[in-house]
């Protein structure tokens, strides 16, 4: 039902007191290798809520694109789309310090070599799906070509410029659905001063003239908005939580939500499924080992 197009990761962590100057070298903790990259993430996240869910990726021939693969199949994903090789697996170097703020070095690997011509060749994949989630740690050429095909076979498109970079203005129309965080949303109305400096409503407002059929705008431990083309908007509560990692609880919103709109939720609906699923994946350490299942959703 839900197929995710985008990035797989190794994200490799270790503790430090303090990170190295230039030249330096500092002793850290042991390393601890975790899944990750949004969309994977995101799959992980769907599938574990009892999703069917595939993914449409890239990984390296090597033993961090086994991992990537083998937690994804242990997550119930559909890996036929996993495409290997042509360059090592992206992973994502992390020193967290006593503080816990993070600093992060990203070698996107094999998912700078997910191509245009990729995305073609699974034309079939992407008219299959209900729905289509993809972010920006891919090739935003991929990302155009993925958002275009969907949209010619009837398959809805769901997006999260994340990180932020510059979109094609047919790719931000051809959305069905445009999820943003506070700083998404600023960086795409990086035009529009008046609009940026407004509330998460007037982002949404300015953001649905680019041509979304909807926007939301997630606002972390407040929740979300939901705003359509119609002119509605509604803000939708997070249930309060004890927040222990906040790592990938974007991801596990937009997986979830991307897959009960597919599932023909309407979107005030999947929203509010989505900020409880938010919800728990914070109140456990890390990304897709935090992510909940339906039950421990709807004890929340
Ligand atoms: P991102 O990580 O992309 O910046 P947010 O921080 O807005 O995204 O979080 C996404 C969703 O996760 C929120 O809409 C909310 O449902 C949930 N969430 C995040 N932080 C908290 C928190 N501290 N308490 C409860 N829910 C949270």
């Amino acid at each position: 039902d839900l197929l995710v197009v985008g990035s797989a990761n190794a994200d490799l962590v270790v503790a430090v007191d303090r990170r190295p100057a230039a030249g330096e070298t500092v002793l850290g903790s042991d390393l601890a290798t975790h899944p990750g990259g949004k969309g994977a993430n995101q799959a992980v996240a769907a599938a574990r809520l009892g999703a069917t869910t595939g993914l449409l990726a890239r990984v390296g021939d090597d033993p961090y694109g086994r991992l990537l693969l083998d937690t994804q199949r242990a997550s119930g994903v559909d890996t036929s789309g996993v495409l290997v090789g042509g360059a090592p697996t992206g992973v994502a170097l992390i020193t967290v310090d006593p503080s816990g703020d993070n600093s992060i070095v990203v070698s996107p690997g094999a998912n700078a070599r997910l191509t245009p011509d990729d995305l073609r060749a699974a034309g079939e994949l992407l008219a299959a799906a209900r729905v289509v989630s993809l972010q920006l740690e891919i090739p935003l050429d991929t990302v155009a070509e993925a958002v275009a095909t969907a949209r010619r076979a009837g398959t809805r498109v769901v997006l999260n410029p994340s990180p932020p970079a510059p979109l094609p203005v047919d790719t931000l129309a051809a959305c069905d659905l445009l999820v943003v965080n506070e700083h998404e949303a600023r960086f795409l109305l990086r035009d529009d001063p008046a609009a940026a400096e407004g509330t998460p409503e007037a982002w949404a407002k300015a953001l649905l003239t680019r041509g979304p059929r909807s926007v939301v705008v997630t606002l972390g431990a407040a929740g979300a908005l939901a705003a359509q083309g119609d002119g509605t908007a509604v803000r939708i509560p997070s249930p309060r939580v004890r927040a222990v990692d906040t790592t990938g609880a974007g991801d596990a919103f937009t997986g979830a939500l991307a897959w009960r709109l597919g599932a023909g939720d309407d979107l005030a609906e999947a929203v509010r499924f989505a900020v409880k699923v938010g919800a728990a994946a914070v109140t456990r350490p890390g990304a897709q080992e935090s992510y909940p299942t339906a039950a421990e959703v709807a004890a929340l």
